[in-house]
């Protein structure tokens, strides 16, 4: 019987063949990304949702999984177009409204040989030189951070929001071992007999009430720290509430903003340390956006204290451009992340083996395979160096002072604060009885719908107990000008000043086609029309 060697079933990457496969396909894909590039007319493609499905419905009219494959570069090519034309360009100057920074062109090359190699850092034999490079770039970060390296610790994460869950799992862990002497991990909570509680101020980012709620504290057991009128939480109301609490609670966390996502309010670390010390409770700082006031001499005394919480949640996919995911959890004391620390069950990490020095990390993540995000960031960190990153810092930072200058100028806008970071919040203030908070989300609605910019949104609370809906502009491009950015905000007055004549004019139309049975209201549309009709002049 002859055979004759049946075909390779499929092109590996890391092979010879492999890699010179990679570099064609690389290039396919990168003209792909330069024509569509080209052909753009704004931050995203016109037609918003709509667009968006439809787009998709014929870009994945072909299954999952075909019964017969296709060729590479063609099936390559085709999603890869698909998905660029309906991708927000995050290089855009008018793409402002998330935190996606444009990343590094090093992180992107890095990222390509982190897929292609597909290390993993749970185990010594899943990466040996990766886990190296994870250890030392989570030793130097603690160091940005101000930790002692040598007793500090911590992970890199997919996000904020995971460190911020495994923060307050460290907390309540700690804490409750520190003062029942009991393992919550080991025991649950039950068997505790308190109830754990955890301390935040209001408008504490949604992930920590999701950790809360995931680790079987419960969110009725958060409690409200109260700010004050600049939204910095009150630490003698901390310390008020610490000394208080009622018998059969436990406080095991104080959550410490260090530079909200929309206002960029940083608590007061110090004051906040020396009472959570005094207290016994771990202080967990959120500085998930606010970390990229470190690497800019300027900004970063807004953070002082920060060395002092016991742990701090960090993304360089925000600040630090470098692609999602790139996050850090940093602990001030290693030996705090036993909760993650399961008992060795397998021959992953024998006793002998730990030894020996054969030791991966999935004794500190929440993750078993885990992905290498340390290359990129360490590539793309020594690429810039320190000056080059706080001048980037700086230049997002001098964006938002201007842009909020200018808004402040602008009759017909308001400014919600002065940005201390790079996120600047804003509202179109509509004339006659156009409600102001329905008209801004139309208004972003419409950009976006329009491709012509994209904007978050976001209320904020109002003295009369209620909130305001604002539209936030969030710099984290150092490459946007002054003048871009003047730009945009022209575009936006202009079409802000068409859809209110429109709007009043629809008003004026429903209000003329009722029985004019209130005539209050009548004269309310006559007057939405009127000054809003003479704006689109303008
Ligand atoms: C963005 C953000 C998070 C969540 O981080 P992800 O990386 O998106 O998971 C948490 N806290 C704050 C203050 C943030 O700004």
């Amino acid at each position: 019987m002859s055979t004759t060697a049946p075909g390779p079933l499929y092109q590996p990457a890391g092979t010879p063949a492999g890699l010179e496969s990679v570099r064609s396909l690389v290039n396919t894909a990168l003209d792909v990304l330069r024509e569509v590039s080209a052909a753009r007319l704004g931050p995203v493609a016109p037609g918003g949702p709509e667009g968006a499905r439809t787009a998709a419905r014929h870009a994945l009219a072909a299954p999952l999984l075909p019964e017969h494959g296709g060729e590479g570069a063609e099936v390559l090519a085709d999603l890869v177009r698909s998905y660029a034309q309906w991708s927000v360009d995050i290089t855009h100057p008018a793409a402002l409204a998330r935190m996606q920074p444009p990343p590094t062109d090093v992180a992107a090359a890095a990222e390509l040989v982190g897929a292609i190699l597909n290390q993993s850092l749970h185990a010594w034999e899943s990466g040996p030189f990766a886990l190296e490079l994870d250890r030392w770039v989570i030793a130097q970060l603690a160091e940005l951070v101000g930790y002692d390296s040598e007793e500090a610790g911590g992970t890199l994460t997919s996000g904020g929001s995971v460190s911020n869950l495994m923060a307050m799992t460290m907390a309540r862990d700690t804490t409750i071992a520190d003062k029942l002497g009991r393992h919550a991990f080991q025991e649950g909570l039950l068997s505790l007999g308190v109830q754990p509680v955890v301390l935040c101020p209001q408008g504490v980012h949604f992930s920590i009430e999701r950790a809360v709620r995931l680790l079987g504290i419960g969110e009725a057991n958060i409690v409200t720290v109260p700010i004050d009128k600049h939204g910095r939480m009150i630490p003698e109301e901390a310390d008020r509430i610490l000394t208080e609490l009622p018998e059969g609670q436990l406080a095991v966390a104080l959550v410490a903003v260090a530079g909200s996502t929309d206002l960029g309010i940083v608590d007061p670390l110090p004051e906040l340390a020396a009472i959570a010390r005094r207290h016994g409770v771990w202080l967990h700082a959120d500085a998930a956006y606010g970390a990229g006031a470190l690497f800019s001499p300027r900004l970063r005394p807004m953070l002082a204290g920060l060395e002092l919480a016991d742990s701090v949640t960090m993304d360089l996919h925000k600040f630090g451009w470098t692609p999602a995911s790139s996050a850090a959890l940093l602990v001030r004391r290693a030996e705090t992340m036993l909760s993650f620390g399961l008992q060795p069950t397998t021959c992953l990490s024998a006793d002998d083996d730990t030894c020996a020095g054969y030791i991966g990390s999935q004794n500190t993540s929440l993750q078993t395979t885990r992905r290498v995000d340390a290359l990129k960031i360490a590539v793309s960190m020594r690429t810039l160096g320190r000056e080059a990153v706080a001048a980037m810092v700086d230049t997002c930072h001098d964006l938002a002072k201007h842009a909020a200058a200018r808004i402040a100028a602008e009759p017909r806008l308001e400014l919600g604060t002065e940005p201390p970071l790079t996120a600047v919040l804003f509202r179109y203030l509509p004339t006659g009885s156009l409600d102001a908070d329905a008209f801004n989300g139309a208004l972003r609605r419409r950009v976006m719908e329009q491709g012509s910019a994209l904007l978050a949104r976001t209320h904020i609370p109002h003295e009369d107990g209620g909130s305001r809906v604002f539209l936030k502009l969030m710099l984290l491009n150092p490459e946007t000008t002054t003048g871009q950015l003047d730009a945009i905000l022209d575009d936006l007055l202009a079409l802000a000043a068409e859809l209110a004549a429109e709007l009043a004019t629809e008003l004026a139309a429903e209000l003329a086609t009722e029985p004019a049975a209130d005539p209050e209201a009548a004269s309310a549309a006559e007057s939405a029309a009127e000054p809003a009709a003479a704006a689109t002049g303008a």
